[in-house]
């Protein structure tokens, strides 16, 4: 690895993702050698800590597993602590000369990454100050990074964008969105546009449906706080579930560069079909999982920090829609939820059957071919499983469907990089690709406003379905009215 100069700035240094997720990754980054000698890490957060505690901390929270104690403890000896208040101008200039002093230390070429690990009502506050107090180096490069979610609904959406927008350029700008830190989500483009078997049938013409599932089997946990303010569609499928789609109906970019990719990947959310309120009701579900069937497991309404009577959703099946030549009349099912039997992130593609079955003869009277079934499965294991009809020997001309099943060897699943590992590596190289631009989330903000505005207006009858289920019947009822069925979990 080319080992990358600059400073990073963590707004929220004392706090959970920083400890869970990003100090582990800037490890990695240090072991691998993107990062080497000339670089700092500063916390910032509004708790009085030493240097030397924070550091205590980081080493904590670096899992000794590729590294040893001594280069465990030379890794924090490049972190700084600075307390701060995000509100407060004099500590933004107290930052400033700190990163001023780290950058000569260092050497770090001028360069900084203003890192958002606060709560999001920050993002503007900090981004404006950022601006006002002149953080922003000339020489160089700075970048932001932000966590979800952005924005709760297009206005806020929009409004957040506004704010960090008067400080830093769209290629200044890395909008998290880990799922597009998953090994397997970034290899969905190299699977469909390097095998012309797959490129040549990936339309309309050839593909019956798509369905995309984000399953999970935990239920709220300890983020009951948050999820309240949330729910489904504004946690998974605005985002996660969405950028799946993106990739997989995105046309082929005229390069791999990622404006090309965002480019592709806007316009096809543009196209979207937007739902009126009788059609969102015709074309989405929602959820919220009451106990299992043995009372083992609470309901949501049981968690702690949720209201008696939430209609928080816990779970969404959804039918898109998208108005281009290609997917006219394609249904794109997605489906998200908590609680749910199987943990998995999937997407299956169904393939139509041959419109005329040449089999259904006297001759080959038992021949039924099934549909052929495409699978990319990114978690738990990731790999491609294809369904085909084929014969067994003794059975005549009796068709089963044989599974052609790729998976990547243990071996080489050690090797696979944690999203966050992934996607520190982008940000210190200047890559965007994984990240997510405005436009991507102004139309998928527009999209999901109908929905979530629809659903405001409606009482559901919650809960609705039980843990360790599928989720609620009308899931499968979406399907079924379309003369279809969830291939993974019915
Ligand atoms: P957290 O509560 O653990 O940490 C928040 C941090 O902000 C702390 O360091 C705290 O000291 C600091 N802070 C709070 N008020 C401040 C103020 N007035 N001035 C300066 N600093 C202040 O939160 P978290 O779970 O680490 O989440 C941070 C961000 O990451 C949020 O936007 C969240 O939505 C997002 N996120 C978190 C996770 C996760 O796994 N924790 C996952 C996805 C996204």
């Amino acid at each position: 690895a080319q080992e990358q100069r600059l400073i990073f700035i963590i707004f929220g240094g004392s706090g959970d993702l920083a400890h869970r997720k990003l100090y582990p990754a800037l490890f990695k980054l240090y072991v691998k050698g993107y990062l080497r000698q000339h670089f700092a890490v500063i916390g910032t957060a509004r708790r009085q800590w030493s240097h030397e505690y924070f550091r205590q901390t980081v080493m904590e929270s670096v899992v000794a597993d590729i590294g040893d104690q001594e280069q465990i403890a030379s890794f924090a000896q490049h972190f700084y602590y600075q307390s701060h208040d995000v509100n407060d101008a004099e500590h933004y200039i107290a930052l400033k000369k700190l990163s001023a002093q780290l950058n000569d230390q260092y050497s770090a070429g001028n360069n900084q990454v203003f890192y958002m690990a606060v709560a999001p009502k920050f993002f503007g506050t900090v981004a404006s100050h950022i601006n006002s107090e002149h953080l922003l180096n000339e020489q160089g490069f700075n970048r932001l990074v932000i966590e979800k979610p952005f924005g709760r609904d297009l206005a806020s959406a929009k409004a957040l964008n506004d704010s960090i927008s008067k400080t830093f350029a769209e290629d200044q700008i890395y909008r998290i969105d880990h799922y597009l830190g998953k090994e397997m989500v970034q290899a969905l483009p190299i699977i469909r546009f390097t095998n012309p078997l797959l490129a040549a049938v990936w339309n309309n013409q050839y593909i019956s449906n798509v369905q995309i599932t984000l399953s999970e089997t935990l239920g709220v946990g300890e983020r009951a706080g948050y999820y309240e303010t949330a729910g489904t569609l504004r946690d998974m499928i605005q985002n996660h579930a969405l950028q799946i789609l993106g990739l997989i109906a995105m046309d082929r970019p005229a390069e791999f560069t990622a404006s090309a990719i965002h480019d592709q990947k806007s316009k096809l959310f543009s196209q979207l079909q937007l739902y009126s309120a009788e059609q969102v009701d015709q074309n989405f579900v929602r959820g919220q999982y009451g106990p299992d069937a043995k009372e083992y497991q609470q309901g949501y309404r049981e968690a702690d920090n949720v209201a008696d009577d939430s209609n928080t959703e816990t779970f969404v099946a959804g039918k898109i829609l998208i108005d281009n030549d290609t997917w006219q009349g394609v249904p794109f099912y997605v489906r998200s939820g908590k609680r749910l039997r199987r943990k998995a992130t999937r997407v299956d593609i169904v393939f139509k059957p041959e419109a005329n079955n040449i089999f259904a003869t006297k001759l080959a009277k038992i021949v039924r071919p099934r549909p052929v079934v495409l699978s990319l499965v990114i978690e738990p294991k990731q790999g491609i499983q294809l369904l085909l009809n084929a014969t067994t020997p003794g059975n005549g001309l009796r068709t089963t469907l044989d599974e052609l099943r790729f998976q990547p060897p243990a071996a080489s699943l050690a090797d696979s990089q944690e999203a966050y590992e992934k996607l520190l590596i982008d940000i210190v190289e200047g890559n965007q690709t994984n990240f997510t631009n405005w436009s991507e989330q102004y139309y998928t903000w527009r999209f999901i406003d109908r929905i979530r505005k629809r659903w405001d207006e409606v009482q559901p009858d919650f809960p609705n379905y039980c843990s360790n289920t599928f989720g609620p019947e009308a899931s499968d009822q979406l399907l079924k009215k379309d003369s279809h069925e969830w291939i993974f979990g019915t």
